[in-house]
């Protein structure tokens, strides 16, 4: 198939396979075609007219079919390529919000009853105080080096998302409590010990980071509300700190239907 579900590139064997079968496709046809349009002629006449109806769709319909799969393999590269852009944010390569929220849901709903997991809410300190003194640009490049900082912790399956602003998100599956506080701790150190150096000037980073582990079955607007709700924490903390909960500390209340 040319096209697959989820849309991979064609490769030249593809390539190749469409162009031959699309030839003899339409040198079958062209026989048939041939065939049922001149039955009553006599056999030397028929033999060429045989031998054009085979030629000729060969020697158009394989240059044609070559070049519409060839076509159709550099539209798909151009379209994988549009969708890798729309994903990802354009600063920091991370996953923009939408596409880290659909993934952490795509993972969510795949994941067995018994699945655990951790959601981390990340955010950047006093980080206006840094475009205010060095001014925006600095402040882009504190963030890519922030994001640096944060990927270089993560294991390849741990999903890692621009939340907006100066926020990151990272889903870490498969850790508990325990070891969600320690992947949040590495990412807190490794943020504190890069280098910034606005103006030759060396300015400290740090990030507050506030999490929440779950396993069993649960939701991403819950696991961010309680997230965010211990980022807070870590705030009033005073800043360069982390806080990781469980999600049984925090119970899903469910509200009557009527009041
Ligand atoms: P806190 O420690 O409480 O998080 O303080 P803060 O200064 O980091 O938080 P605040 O919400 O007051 O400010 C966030 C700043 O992040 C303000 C905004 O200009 C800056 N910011 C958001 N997005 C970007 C961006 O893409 N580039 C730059 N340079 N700055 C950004
Ligand atoms: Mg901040
Ligand atoms: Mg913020």
């Amino acid at each position: 198939m040319l096209f697959s579900k989820t849309m991979a590139l064609p490769g030249w064997s593809s390539v190749g396979r469409w162009t031959l079968f699309g030839t003899l496709a339409c040198v079958v046809a062209s026989l048939v075609f041939t065939a049922v349009l001149f039955k009553d002629l006599d056999a030397e006449l028929t033999r060429r007219l045989f031998v054009g109806a085979t030629v000729v769709p060969t020697i158009i319909g394989a240059p044609l079919f070559f070049f519409f799969s060839l076509r159709l393999r550099t539209l798909t590269r151009a379209n994988l390529r549009l969708n890798r852009v729309a994903r990802t944010d354009g600063l920091t390569a991370c996953l923009n919000r939408s596409a880290f929220t659909s993934r952490v849901n795509d993972w969510l709903a795949k994941a067995p009853a018994d699945a655990s997991g951790a959601l981390l809410m990340i955010d950047a300190d006093n980080f206006k105080a840094i475009n205010d003194r060095y001014g925006h640009e600095h402040g882009d490049a504190a963030l890519t080096i922030i994001a640096r900082a944060i990927r270089s912790t993560l294991r390849s399956g741990d999903i890692v998302g621009r939340m907006g602003g100066e926020e990151f998100a990272v889903l870490l599956p498969g850790v508990n409590q325990y070891q969600a506080q320690i992947v949040a701790e590495r990412i807190r150190l490794s943020v504190i010990v890069t280098c910034f150096a606005p103006e030759g000037q060396a300015h400290p980073l740090s990030v507050s980071i506030g999490g929440v582990a779950f396993s069993a079955p649960t939701n991403f607007a819950e696991l961010f509300r309680i997230a965010d709700q211990h980022l807070y924490g870590a705030k009033h903390a005073g800043r360069n700190a982390v806080v990781v909960a469980s999600v049984e500390d925090h119970p899903i209340i469910k509200l009557p239907l009527s009041a």
